[in-house]
């Protein structure tokens, strides 16, 4: 099965996660795992597809798919986000649903991985569009939902607004409030403090761990983000406020220089009014490709996959590159990074903050016991920083990858949940 698994990434040139995939492959080979343990890893426990008619604002009734595919429930309630995309696959979703299991095992929360979605261009739905088709997806999966089963979240091109119709078409069937059904929540509505930026501040935490064990201090080195989406803006500004110097930034229509460094509360500002960081001044132009090949130090990729691959991964120069977004370099290349000493810290970690506060959110949900941001954030840098120091140790003793260490970390703590439950 995982031969297929392979197999089918491979064929996937779009957003994939073929690098964990592939290295899983050598993992098995390396803990000389058992058939029966391949076996219980390989797929995942309930995947399905549900078809639904929702009458658009033509008057016309459409037909939509959704998925939900929920992996390994062996640690707790399976968790994980739900994305809008038109070329959702279910075969995609097993995979990402995979490493959602990964990310809540390797951070220590109580829950195992799970991810979902509709196949659909939300640019081409009206708001209206939009409620009534998260609404009818949701009536299709509620018997498989819930706080103790499976608990949704924002992903790709979904957000508060959407968990909280979630929330609110879950209440109705049930007739009860259950806002442990779904996190990612506006904080007016159960949300947590922290969570719009976790995934940010999460891997701002690693980078700081990282630094430390390297004994870099920030003023050495300056700072190259490459998108400037929710995750990357955020990555930018947190860290401009900690003081560090962010050389480089860039969306989808470009980037910008300033070695110096940029004021990254005026490109925010900048890229409201104009819709792009081109073109702000004081800096100078650059395009996406250039960006990656900045003499920066400290690289953080955190726009779309695949973006570091053999053709110009000899141009990068930073020493550290943190992985904000899914799969941004390829296994080639990471391999070439790694023989050049450069220190890669994998997306399974590096945006592991975004779960941690949705477990934080599941936590204040159900004790109905709501978190002042201070210890929201206390309790972040903790999670972040333990399973940091559990992968740098693998690291070290097993003289790997830190993606290695990660990965199997999270594996033998699964298993150890699986055959303490009887099921090897
Ligand atoms: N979609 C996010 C992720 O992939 C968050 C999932 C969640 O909070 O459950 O990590």
């Amino acid at each position: 099965m995982i031969h297929n698994k392979i197999e089918r990434i491979h064929s996937d040139s779009a957003i994939t996660c073929k690098l964990c995939m592939q290295e899983m492959e050598t993992l098995y080979e390396h803990l000389a795992m058992s058939r029966e343990e391949i076996d219980l890893l390989d797929v995942p426990k309930r995947s399905f597809t549900v078809h639904f008619p929702v009458r658009m604002d033509s008057g016309k009734v459409k037909m939509f798919i959704g998925h939900r595919v929920q992996y390994n429930d062996a640690r707790g309630p399976t968790k994980g986000g739900i994305r809008y995309h038109p070329e959702l696959t279910v075969e995609y979703l097993q995979d990402l649903a995979f490493l959602m299991s990964i990310k809540c095992a390797l951070v220590d929360i109580p829950f195992g991985g799970a991810k979902g979605g509709i196949v659909a261009n939300t640019k081409e739905l009206s708001r209206g569009e939009l409620e009534r088709v998260t609404r009818a997806y949701i009536r299709e999966i509620a018997d498989y939902i819930g706080p103790f089963k499976d608990i949704p979240a924002p992903d790709v091109y979904t957000d508060g607004q959407i968990m909280i119709w979630i929330l609110d078409e879950f209440e109705k069937i049930r007739r009860e409030h259950t806002p442990s059904i779904v996190t990612g929540k506006p904080v007016e509505l159960g949300g947590s403090h922290v969570r719009k930026y976790s995934t940010s501040l999460g891997g701002v935490f690693i980078l700081e761990e990282a630094l430390k064990k390297l004994e870099i201090d920030k003023s050495e080195l300056c700072v190259a983000v490459q998108g400037f989406g929710k995750v990357g803006s955020n990555a930018a500004r947190i860290l401009y406020e900690k003081g560090f110097t962010i050389c480089a930034v860039s969306d989808s229509a470009g980037g910008i220089f300033n070695e110096d460094g940029l004021n990254i509360t005026e490109v925010i500002d900048h890229k409201t009014r104009t819709g792009s960081v081109i073109d702000f001044p004081e800096s100078q132009n650059i395009t996406n490709e250039q960006i990656l090949a900045l003499d920066c130090g400290i690289l953080i990729p955190a726009a779309l996959s695949n973006q570091i691959k053999r053709e110009n991964v000899n141009d990068v120069r930073a020493k550290v590159i943190l992985e904000l977004a899914n799969a941004p370099i390829t296994m080639e290349a990471s391999r070439m990074l790694i023989d050049r000493d450069v220190l890669l810290i994998p997306d399974i970690l590096a945006n592991a903050g975004g779960v941690v506060v949705s477990y934080f959110e599941w936590i204040q949900n159900l004790s109905q016991d709501y978190w002042e941001e201070e210890k929201v954030l206390e309790r972040l840098r903790e999670k972040m920083k333990t399973a940091f120091e559990k992968v740098y140790t693998i690291c070290l003793e097993q003289n790997c990858s830190m993606r290695r260490a990660a990965l199997q970390f999270s594996v033998e703590r699964i298993l150890y949940a699986e055959r303490l439950r009887g099921n090897l």
